[in-house]
C-alpha cells in the first residue's frame, strides 16, 4: 500500500507530463535552425519575454510598446533576431495588439491550438519555434488576415538600424565584402544559415556616391560588393570568411573569371579589429597550408561606408534564375556551395 501511494502520483505525474508535451511541445519536435533549452532561452530573454515566447503566456492588451509604432522598418523575432513581418503589412486592428494582414513568406508556422477551450491557429517563428500569437482570418484588407502578434515577441528594426527589444545573446554582426560580381555572392551568402540580411552594393570608393553606372566604368574606385548581417550565435564570423573564400577566387589581381577591373577586386572591409584579425590569421593559415596555388591578393581594408545597389540588382540570382550569366557563372557556384558547405545551408523553412 505504501508503495502504491507512493508510486501513483508519479504515474499521475507522467502520464500528464507526456500528453502536454505531446501537446505543447508539437513545434519543438521540429528541427528548428536556432535551437536552445529552456534554460539556455531564460538566460537571454527577460522573465516577461520568456512567459510569452517560450511559455505562450498572452501580455495584456493595450500593454505592449510596439503597439504604436507606425516607424518604416522590419518587426523581427524577440528570441532569434528571424525577419518576421514588414512594417507594410501592420494596420490598426483595435484588438490591443499588434497586427499583421500577411507574414514575410515562410517565416511563420502556423499550427492547431486547442486550449482554453476553443480552436486558434497559433503562430510560431520559423526560426527558433517562439511563440508570437494568433492568426485569424477576420482581417480587414484584402488578405482578410490578422496576424496578432505579442509586442514581447517582437523587436523592431527600422531605418537607423537599431535594435530594440531583442534577446541579450542575440549577437549581430555585419561583414561587408567583395568577390567579384555581387550577384553571384549575394546568392550564395542568402543561403547561408545565420545570415539575416544579405545587400548587393559598392565598397571601398573615393567617390562619395555609387551607382552600377559610375561603379561599372571603373574610374570611382569601389568594388562590387555585399553586406552581410549574420547572428554570430549561429554562424561564427570565421565560417562566414570561409564561405567567402571557397566562393571566389581571392588570387586574381582586379578579376573573377571574364569579369575585369578594379570593382570586381577581392576585399574585406573591416569595422574592428575582431574581424581584421580574423581574416588576416585566415589567410595566413591559408597561405602556410597552400590552399591556393598563387598568393592571395584579398585587400583587408578599413570599412568606409557602402552604397546599396539599385533595387534590380537584389535578389538577382533568385529573381533571374534563366539569365544566362546566371546559369553560366552562378549555377555552379550554388552546386559548389551545397555540396562544400552542406552544414551551413539554412533549412528549407528557413530561406
Ligand atoms: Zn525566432
Amino acid at each position: 500500500m505504501y508503495q502504491t501511494s507512493k508510486l501513483f502520483p508519479i504515474f499521475l505525474v507522467l502520464m500528464f507530463s507526456m500528453s502536454s508535451c505531446a501537446q505543447k511541445n508539437r513545434a519543438t519536435v521540429q528541427q528548428f535552425e536556432v535551437n536552445k533549452t529552456e534554460t539556455e532561452w531564460k538566460k537571454i530573454l527577460t522573465p516577461e519575454q520568456y512567459a510569452v515566447l517560450r511559455d505562450k503566456a498572452t501580455e495584456r492588451p493595450f500593454t505592449g510598446a510596439l503597439l504604436k509604432n507606425k516607424e518604416d522598418g522590419t518587426y523581427r523575432c524577440a528570441a532569434c533576431n528571424y525577419p518576421l513581418f514588414t512594417s507594410d503589412a501592420k494596420f490598426e486592428s483595435n484588438c490591443g495588439w499588434p497586427s499583421f494582414d500577411g507574414e514575410i513568406e515562410g517565416h511563420v508556422i502556423k499550427q492547431d491550438d486547442n486550449s482554453l477551450g476553443m480552436h486558434r491557429t497559433e503562430i510560431l517563428c520559423a526560426r527558433c519555434g517562439s511563440h508570437l500569437g494568433h492568426l485569424f482570418d477576420d482581417g480587414p484588407t484584402e488578405t482578410g488576415l490578422r496576424y496578432c502578434v505579442n509586442s514581447l515577441s517582437l523587436g523592431f528594426e527600422g531605418a537607423d538600424a537599431i535594435q530594440s527589444n531583442m534577446a541579450n545573446a542575440i549577437q549581430l554582426d555585419t561583414i561587408t565584402m567583395a568577390g567579384g560580381c555581387f550577384w553571384c555572392m549575394e546568392a550564395v551568402f542568402e543561403e547561408l544559415k545565420g545570415v539575416t540580411s544579405v545587400i548587393s552594393g559598392y565598397a571601398g570608393g573615393e567617390a562619395k556616391d555609387a551607382s552600377y553606372y559610375t561603379v561599372s566604368d571603373g574610374n570611382t574606385g569601389h568594388a562590387e560588393a555585399i553586406q552581410v548581417v549574420f547572428d554570430s550565435s549561429v554562424i561564427t564570423l570565421a565560417e562566414v570568411f570561409k564561405v567567402f573564400f571557397t566562393m571566389h577566387d581571392p588570387t586574381t589581381l582586379n578579376r573573377q573569371g571574364a569579369d575585369q577591373g578594379s570593382q570586381y577586386r577581392s576585399a574585406i572591409f573591416y569595422r574592428n579589429e575582431t574581424q581584421q584579425k580574423t581574416a588576416n590569421e585566415l589567410i595566413a593559415a591559408f597561405t602556410k597550408e597552400k590552399v591556393y596555388d598563387n598568393p592571395i591578393v584579398t585587400e583587408v581594408v578599413k570599412y568606409d561606408g557602402f552604397y546599396k545597389a539599385e533595387e534590380y540588382h537584389q535578389d538577382y540570382f533568385a529573381n533571374n534564375k534563366n539569365q544566362p550569366y546566371c546559369r553560366a557563372v552562378i549555377q555552379p557556384k550554388m552546386e559548389k556551395f551545397e555540396k562544400i558547405f552542406k552544414d551551413l545551408k539554412k533549412d528549407e523553412i528557413n530561406k
